[in-house]
């Protein structure tokens, strides 16, 4: 690929609200916003690929980095050719992915990232209620045990953290994630929005 998908990261553990932000931002014109989880969710689950991802999230634990971006690249291509996510014109919102340094080296050829959007919420209880309420309303199983909640914040600690520091410090910016959807709404429009403002001017040529 001669061009990389200009990029945004949304960052956070588990329950931080990069989910709820991503869909909102996916609704505005020139945002892409593909979840990772999503994609995985999506997938049949009685297939080869749908059942080794049951067998890992349902322990909390991810899915292995080889797999994950075999299947984010597949989707990616998809996504292009439906003509779904516009390359030249749209900026590409991802949500977990990269979670390993090893993912996020095998995307840097095919991601420029301009931001990361590092969601923090320091109320582990608050994350656990929202995850909770998400079990429920989404029927997720990860999300529905309490050792299993623990285990993704201990994965997100040991695995997905480390993937900050591998991104320059001044694309990174800390995003105060404990108020309300649309309070933290505000402070990502005002990062992301000067960074949309530019693409839209300055559109890629393919
Ligand atoms: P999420 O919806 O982002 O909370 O992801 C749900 C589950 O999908 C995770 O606990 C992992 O098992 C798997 N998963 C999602 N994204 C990734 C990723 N980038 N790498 C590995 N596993 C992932």
């Amino acid at each position: 690929m001669s061009h990389r998908y200009k990029c945004i990261l949304l960052f956070g553990a588990p329950g931080s609200g990069k989910g709820t932000q991503g869909k909102i931002l996916g609704q505005v014109p020139g945002f892409f916003h593909l979840a990772c989880g999503d994609v995985f969710r999506s997938l049949d689950l009685a297939s080869p690929l749908g059942k080794k991802f049951m067998t890992h999230s349902s322990k909390g634990e991810l899915v292995p980095d080889e797999l994950t971006v075999e299947m984010w690249q597949q989707n990616m291509k998809a996504q292009v050719a439906l003509s779904i996510f516009k390359p030249a014109q749209d900026l590409l919102v991802l949500d977990g992915i990269p979670r390993t340094v090893s993912q996020a080296k095998a995307l840097q050829n095919y991601i420029d990232v301009l931001a990361v959007l590092h969601l923090i919420c320091p109320d582990q209880k608050e994350m656990v209620r929202r995850m909770r309420r998400r079990a429920l309303k989404e029927n997720r199983l990860d999300d529905a045990d309490e050792k299993v909640i623990h285990h993704r914040f201990d994965v997100y600690r040991n695995e997905t953290e480390p993937v900050l520091s591998y991104y320059p410090a001044n694309i990174i910016h800390e995003v105060p994630a404990t108020e309300s959807p649309s309070m933290v709404l505000m402070s990502v429009l005002d990062l992301v929005a000067p960074i949309q403002d530019h693409h839209f001017k300055n559109p890629l040529t393919l």
